[in-house]
Order: C-alpha cells, then structure tokens, then sequence
C-alpha cells in the first residue's frame, strides 16, 4: 500500500479531493474505475473532459448535447476531480436557458436506467418544486412522476444523488425528497438528517451553488465507495457516510462526507465487526491515562482495543502513534500518524507528531514537510512546536532594503531559531529579487511567512 502522506505539499492543504478524504482512496488504488456517473444537467462540453465522457445524449429541444450554460461541465469536472477513474454519461434535461421540464427529467432517468451498468450513478442538481397542483404536493405516499421514477432507479441499485434547497423553499424539493434519492440539502436545510458533501464555495469552479457542488463531490465519492465495494446499497452508503462524516465546528457542527473513513467504516462493518464509539471512548481515555502514567505497552493495547471498534478515528490513530512513540517503535509510530493524516489531514498535531518520528527515522526532507503542512493549518503550534526544533538548524533569509544595505536584496545566513536569531554572513546581494533568489544555495525548504516576521524579510529558506 502506497501512502498519502509521503509527499505532501503545502497545496495539497486546500485540495477538494483531499478535504472530502478521496486521496487516501486514491493512494490504495480507488478512484472510481468501471463506474459511470450520469450528469443530469445542462449537458457537458466535450473539450473540458475529453476521454472521461464515454456518452452524451439530448432530451430538450436544443437537439444537441452541448452544454450551453457551463452548470454542467461544472458537475461532471468536479465529479472527476473527486473520482478520476470514473467516466461521465452526459444526460442533458436542462435546455440553454437552464430550463428543465419534468417530462425530459423523466426521459434521461429511463435513459439510465436502460444503461445501467454501467450507468451506477445518477447526479442531478436540478430541483422542481414538490407543489404540483393546489391541492397536490408529492409526498413519500404519492409521489410525483419525476419521485416515482428515482424510486424506480433506487429499487434496481442505481444511486440517484440530489441536491436541493437553491429555491429556499421551506421543505425539500423534487427528486431529493424522493424515498430512494439521496439527498444533498443546503446548509439551512435542517429537515434532512444526511447532511453530506461540500458546504464552502469552491473558486475553481465558477458560478455554481453550493447544494449543486456538494452533490456532485458526492456523486464522485461515491462512484469511489462503489468501485471498491461494487455491491453497496444506497441504505449501507446513507449510512456511513453520516456516520463517518466529519464535523464542521464552524458550520453549526454540521458534518461533511469524508470518503476514506466512509470506506473504512464500511469494511468495517461487511468483515461483521463491531461498531461502537462510546465504548472505544472509554478504551481511548483509558489508554491516553496509561500513556500519561508511562504504561506504553498497556496504552497500546486499549488504543488498539478502540480502533477495532471505531477504525475511522483520526484521534485514536494519533493517540496509537504517540504511545509507539514513545515505547521507541519508530516504524509503527510512522503508521499510526500516517493512518491518522488519512482520516484527517487537518491536523496540524499529527503533521507535526509525523515530522518528530520522521525525523528520528533520519528522513529530515519528509519531516520538513509534514511541519510546513503543519505550520500552514496552525500557526501556532508551528511557532511554539516546531520551529523550537530547530535550534541547530542553519536557514537563509532574503531582505529587502535592510538597514545595513540600503536600496538591496540581501541573503542573510542565520543559526538557531528565529526567537533566538544569530546572525551569519551575507551570502548574497543584488539589486532585483530574482537575482537575488537565484544566489541561494540549492535543496532548500521554504519556510510559511510568520506574523511576526519583520517587514523587511521576504523569504526564509531552511536548509
Ligand atoms: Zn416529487
């Protein structure tokens, strides 16, 4: 098994695929192969996904598949940026001026049904209102035409995934309020328990709104769960992807999808283990007490004891990695951190708990990464953890109009950490900053800008 963490860049801290966990996926050979996702939308534009769009086909009254109004490019580039293995059947139901009538909806979904597989899964980010007549509004009972037919495609396996939410109405629209669908709500759609995908805006992509990018990222991550456990149901997928969400503290606490621990939690379960977080709970507190009372075997043992039973816990592996750690088990600590990272790369702690027993390891180029990833989620923690690390380590400032030499960029060598800055020679100076730059010696790692930085500097490198 190959890792994710090995070569991380700072990048890669704003990454879709890896805030929504498909990179882990990714990194043990999941990516979406032999599954096809059927875009509902506008169309697709050939140019923008080339050979991941195997079919495209028109039910509006434009009579051709083109996209006109870029919504559905948008979808199935996001559902590819999330599952690059997968392949996209343009369905076009919405005409170039984004219109949609029931009557086509109803005809692409037929059209998936007929092609399924491959077609496993449908994304529509399109909404009708539910209201169909004064007197009639589709309910779970009496569902309307364009309900009834999801439900249809759900009782076969398909997964029909909805976004809905964008016509503020109070309750949700149709397909997402379909029995079958599975429903991406928008934020303030509190009515729904599946709160999954994406909430933030992406600015990679234009113009689109959040409920339709969350729907298409899940589409995505599940065409990932699908290639690699191709007979899941849509009742197992609700599930743990609620389950194995991730919660937002700053959204209300609501969760996002998060792939990987969606995928573990789910083999989890099929390999007919356990699953329960309090008491893995009650064995991580025992465990962390043990660790603080310097019982590492014993700390082990009732970290390991809550994995079994809660394997998508990023703090349990982080736990598990410090008390190998500790007990001098370098390579296991190394893969406790590294599973950690996996089930969430937000962490500044285990980015820097990683680079500590990296660095032990001698692997000094990959503990400067894991701490600049580190240092680019908390700032912080970078100041008072890591650069402390660095006491007899040697790096290179670029200044611009230092005191000393007026109108310059100089390179200032430097020893020690910045708290406690010794300065060197001056290795360099030049009148332009690319002059300047190409003076600095080679295999360097640049060093995040701090705050307290001195407006002066303009880069640290550290070697
Ligand atoms: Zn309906």
């Amino acid at each position: 098994m190959s890792d994710a963490t090995t070569n991380p860049t700072v990048s890669r801290t704003v990454d879709l695929p890896l805030r929504h966990g498909a990179i882990p996926l990714w990194d043990i050979g999941v990516r979406g192969a032999g599954i096809v996702i059927a875009v509902l939308d506008s169309g697709v534009n050939r140019e923008f996904l080339a050979e991941t769009l195997i079919s495209e086909i028109d039910f509006t009254t434009d009579h051709d598949p083109t996209d006109f109004t870029g919504h559905g490019t948008d979808m199935s580039r996001t559902i590819t940026k999330i599952a690059p293995g997968s392949r996209i059947a343009n369905v076009k139901v919405a005409d170039k001026w984004n219109r949609a009538e029931r009557d086509s909806v109803i005809r692409g979904l037929e059209y998936c049904r007929r092609n399924s597989p491959p077609i496993r899964v449908v994304n529509m980010s399109l909404e009708f209102s539910p209201r169909i007549f004064w007197f009639w509004r589709c309910t779970p009972e009496k569902p309307c035409n364009v309900c009834l037919k999801v439900n249809e495609l759900a009782s076969l396996g398909l997964i029909v995934v909805a976004a809905a939410g964008n016509t503020g109405l109070p309750y949700l629209s149709c397909p997402a309020r379909a029995v079958g669908a599975y429903p991406i709500p928008a934020i303030e759609g509190k009515r729904n328990p599946f709160l999954d995908g994406a909430i933030e805006d992406h600015s990679s992509i234009r113009a689109v709104s959040g409920t339709s990018v969350s729907a298409a990222v899940t589409s995505g991550g599940i065409a990932l769960l699908l290639s690699a456990l191709p007979d899941l149901t849509l009742a197992e997928i609700r599930e743990a992807t609620f389950g194995a969400g991730r919660t937002v503290k700053h959204h209300n606490n609501m969760r996002i999808a998060h792939f990987y621990r969606t995928y573990r939690l789910l083999n989890h379960k099929r390999s007919g283990k356990h699953v329960s977080e309090k008491i893995a709970t009650t064995h991580f507190e025992l465990g962390r007490s043990l660790r603080e009372a310097g019982d590492n075997a014993g700390a082990i043992s009732e970290l390991r004891k809550a994995i079994e039973l809660a394997p998508y816990s990023n703090n349990f592996h982080n736990e598990l990695g410090g008390a190998y750690g500790q007990a001098g088990q370098l390579e296991e600590a190394r893969l406790a951190f590294q599973e950690a990272l996996r089930l969430e790369w937000f962490l500044a702690e285990s980015h820097f708990n990683l680079g500590m027993v990296l660095e032990k390891l001698g692997l000094w180029g990959k503990a400067i990464d894991h701490w600049l990833v580190g240092s680019a989620i908390d700032f912080d923690l970078y100041r008072q953890a890591v650069l402390s690390r660095f006491d007899e380590v040697c790096y290179y400032v670029i200044l611009d109009n230092p005191a000393d030499c007026p109108g310059e960029y100089v390179i200032r060598e430097f020893r020690s950490t910045p708290h406690k800055p010794i300065p060197g020679e001056i290795i360099g100076r030049a009148q332009t900053f690319d002059e300047v730059r190409s003076k600095l010696p080679k295999n360097l790692h640049r060093v995040p800008r701090l705050p307290s930085d001195d407006k002066v500097i303009v880069e640290t490198w550290l070697r």
